[in-house]
């Protein structure tokens, strides 16, 4: 929903301010339409229903592994491809895997998204949409990684700002990560938030010319540098920062690499996560399940932990843009309404606008 323009057509309608937070208490909780929001008068709901579109995207497709992972693909106003994913864990726990921007000015060599034209940032509503989608669909999320489509760091005032609402939707800022490329002003911008935002990084080679093979953002800014800022961050922070490594078979899984990269790491600041690779149209392999297993047995031999991330909806295409690409490889996808599903929870809570807005930093 663009709290926006809500805001804006309350405001007109000459509704007091806490009315805005009333309806957005309800859409974070899952309701499917202004009808459904039971507090709000009557000819309030229909008003809002005339003015405001109950969400920025339009679903497009969606796909669902066997896993229980659901991969949706919508479309902005303007006709942008968003990703988002929601994956299920045996544990219970429903994490979402949110996009920041269409497409991806950056170029990874081995990422879907990089290999596709950049279309802009998202809105902060946007980011939430996605969220609301599988709150409405899917029922309680509580996990969200900034692991779809874009660069974070590249829209951390939308990111943020989404960040701060995401907790009314079930997600704690604890339970939030925030995955870069190691975009240095994004970084110390995070260290600076307040947020207790997990940080991220994707870093898959430890030795600088390859990196930049890998992803060329390297040559702007170098590996030591961002480690240097992930340091930084966790001395401010004292959590934890991820670091994310994608197992590209032949390229940057060998012993050597695994020595090499637990060398480069202080084993107080960093934890590992191999990712397995989802296979692109690039010329990159996955590596095998025995070489990611016997690079993770060197990293912790060397006193790095390390995890392997399982593999979640690979038969739905659900590594980072693979949808879109295949869905625009099908030609121009049209526009497709989302609606039905599940029915929203009861609220009492009045938050007032201001503090909303205040809160989404605009
Ligand atoms: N731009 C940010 C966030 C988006 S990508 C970043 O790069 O961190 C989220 C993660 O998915 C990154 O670690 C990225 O390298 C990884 N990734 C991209 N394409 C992949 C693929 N085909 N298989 C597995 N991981 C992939």
């Amino acid at each position: 929903m663009d709290l926006k323009l809500l805001e804006r057509t309350l405001a007109e309608l000459g509704e007091p301010a806490y009315r805005a937070g009333q309806v957005w208490r309800w859409a974070a909780r899952g309701a499917d339409r202004f009808g459904s929001m039971t507090d709000v008068p009557a000819a309030l709901r229909d008003a809002l229903e005339q003015t405001v579109p109950f969400s920025t995207l339009a679903l497009e497709r969606e796909a669902r592994a066997r896993d229980g992972t659901v991969k949706a693909l919508f479309l902005t106003g303007d006709g942008k491809p968003v990703e988002a994913v929601l994956m299920r864990y045996r544990d219970g726990r429903r994490s979402l895997c949110l996009s920041s921007q269409s497409g991806c000015p950056l170029t990874c060599s081995f990422c879907a998204t990089g290999q596709m034209s950049f279309g802009r940032n998202l809105t902060a509503s946007e980011i939430l949409d996605q969220a609301l989608h599988f709150r409405r669909h899917a029922g309680a999320v509580d996990h969200a990684v900034f692991m779809g489509m874009g660069e974070p760091m590249m829209n951390l005032d939308a990111v943020l700002g989404a960040c701060s609402l995401l907790p009314d939707v079930g997600v704690a800022n604890r339970r939030t990560a925030i995955s870069t490329v190691g975009w240095i002003p994004g970084i110390e911008r995070l260290t600076e938030s307040p947020m207790p935002i997990r940080l991220a990084f994707s870093l898959h080679a430890a030795d600088e010319a390859l990196r930049s093979e890998l992803m060329p953002v390297n040559d702007r800014y170098p590996l030591a540098d961002v480690l240097a800022a992930c340091e930084r961050h966790y001395e401010r922070k004292r959590r934890r920062v991820f670091v994310e490594y994608v197992m590209l078979a032949g390229v940057n899984d060998s012993h050597a690499q695994a020595v090499q990269l637990a060398r480069l790491l202080d084993p107080r600041v960093y934890k590992v996560n191999l990712i397995p690779f989802n296979p692109t149209r690039s010329r990159f392999d996955a590596s095998s399940p025995k070489a990611i297993e016997a690079f993770r047995r060197v990293l912790s031999r060397e006193g790095i932990s390390a995890t392997v991330r399982l593999t979640r909806g690979r038969e739905i295409d659900a590594a980072c843009g693979q949808l879109a690409a295949r869905s625009s490889r099908r030609g121009q996808p049209s526009p497709l309404g989302g609606g039905g599903g599940g029915g929203g929870g009861g609220s009492t809570a009045t938050v007032a606008w201001a503090t909303l807005l205040d809160r989404l930093g605009s």
